[in-house]
């Protein structure tokens, strides 16, 4: 991702900074594209992965639609020019503002979470005189396998309709004129690498398909969800995701009706390899039982590390080796340039909380204030988590282009 040419250029600027690579961004959104393509799936982009404004028009020219997760989501989906026939509303806590909101845009679709939900949008869209689509979002109780705390589709989670409520939506929907049921809606969880789980997940779709059928509902529109994960510890080897081994699954494992869509919400796997979070060396604190990296970042920038205990790549880019060790592959040297790796240091950052530290033992070459530091793979839930803690400077963004 970074030549001399460009880490020449970084010297010049003031960090941190997110850096994106809008070459790799298109790439990667035209790999998304074909794969889905090939089976007609429609894909919806998962905004709150990030809405910087370039990254979204960059979507949006590719025409996938949007999943948003609050009122100002679908807003600022539509004033990027994402179709509002492709604009999907999720959360478990919609506002009768946002609901308002959403309804004046005429969106395709509230995925609905709770039968006191349906009975307020029906309410909402009653004294508008609308009709609302609506799918069901069900808890599928499938374990996604991925962290605990990015894990959404369990009977302990928080979103979702159980199952043992259904007969209670069943008739909820019946008794609503102003609400149009058009399929269910799943989404189990992020950064899902082990793709068996999706196999388990169209197995429950199937089913619920069938008792919604079963109970005289037309199911017209099957969404999955996202959730696709990428390669957190090898950016450089595995830079796009696998979304056709994704889609396949579903291709092989889902029971698609005559007429049905299937619908997905990829967030992450767009985006998260085309930034990384770019910092210098402020302090280098050499102790008796650690040695502490200080940067000019942290968790005010990008708080995944500290929020989930997530891993990503430390670079220190003014100290790569000379000439790339040729034949020899990212994955062979495990990450880690050994040559160099004579110290451990704790990468932190600048805020007054002891979590603010984005990595334990990291070798790394011996590094110096100055130095300019890359945080891998930061395009998803990166700027967009960035907050004001400490009174810190807004982020700033550059770009390839
Ligand atoms: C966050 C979210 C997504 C996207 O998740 P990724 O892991 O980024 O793909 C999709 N659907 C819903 C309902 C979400 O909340």
């Amino acid at each position: 991702m970074f030549d001399t040419d460009l880490i020449n250029r970084f010297q010049q600027l003031e960090t941190p900074f997110y850096y994106y690579d809008m070459g790799l961004l298109r790439q990667t959104l035209e790999a998304c594209k074909n794969a889905s393509d090939r089976y007609g799936f429609h894909v919806h982009y998962a905004m709150k992965a990030n809405f910087n404004p370039k990254v979204l028009n960059a979507i949006q020219s590719y025409g996938f639609g949007a999943d948003c997760v609050s009122g100002n989501e679908v807003k600022a989906a539509i004033a990027h020019g994402f179709d509002k026939g492709k604009v999907v509303f999720a959360g478990v806590g919609k506002s009768d503002k946002e609901i308002n909101a959403a309804l004046d845009a005429d969106i395709f679709c509230f995925n609905v979470e709770s039968v006191q939900e349906l009975i307020i949008i029906n309410d909402l869209a009653n004294a508008k005189n609308k009709k609302a689509n609506v799918a069901i979002r069900i808890n599928p109780n499938v374990d996604a396998r991925t962290h605990h705390f990015i894990t959404t589709g369990l009977d302990e989670n928080k979103f979702g309709i159980n199952g043992w409520q259904l007969n209670d939506v069943a008739e909820t929907l019946r008794k609503c004129a102003n609400l149009q049921f058009v399929g269910i809606h799943f989404h189990i969880g992020s950064q899902i690498t082990d793709l068996e789980v999706y196999k388990s997940l169209c197995i429950r779709i199937n089913e619920m398909q069938d008792w919604f059928e079963d109970h005289g509902f037309q199911v017209k529109v099957l969404n999955t969800g996202g959730g696709l994960g990428v390669d957190y510890h090898y950016p450089d080897t595995n830079t796009i995701a696998d979304f056709e081994g994704y889609f396949k699954v579903f291709r092989d494992f889902l029971n698609v009706k005559p007429g049905q869509e299937v619908h997905f919400e990829l967030g992450r796997a767009m985006v998260a390899q085309c930034s990384a979070l770019v910092s210098r060396v402020l302090y280098v604190k050499n102790g008796q039982k650690k040695n502490f990296l200080v940067l000019d970042a942290g968790m005010t920038e990008l708080i995944r590390p500290m929020l989930y205990q997530a891993y990503q790549k430390i670079e220190n880019l003014s100290r790569k080796p000379a000439s790339p060790q040729v034949g020899k592959s990212e994955s062979e040297d495990s990450g880690h340039r050994t040559q160099d790796s004579k110290f451990k240091y704790d990468v932190v950052g600048p805020i007054c909380e002891s979590t603010d530290c984005f990595q334990k033992d990291v070798e790394l070459p011996e590094s110096f204030r100055g130095d300019l530091f890359a945080i891998r793979t930061a395009g998803a839930y990166g700027e967009v988590m960035a907050s004001g803690y400490n009174l810190r400077d807004k982020v700033q963004s550059v770009y390839s282009e």
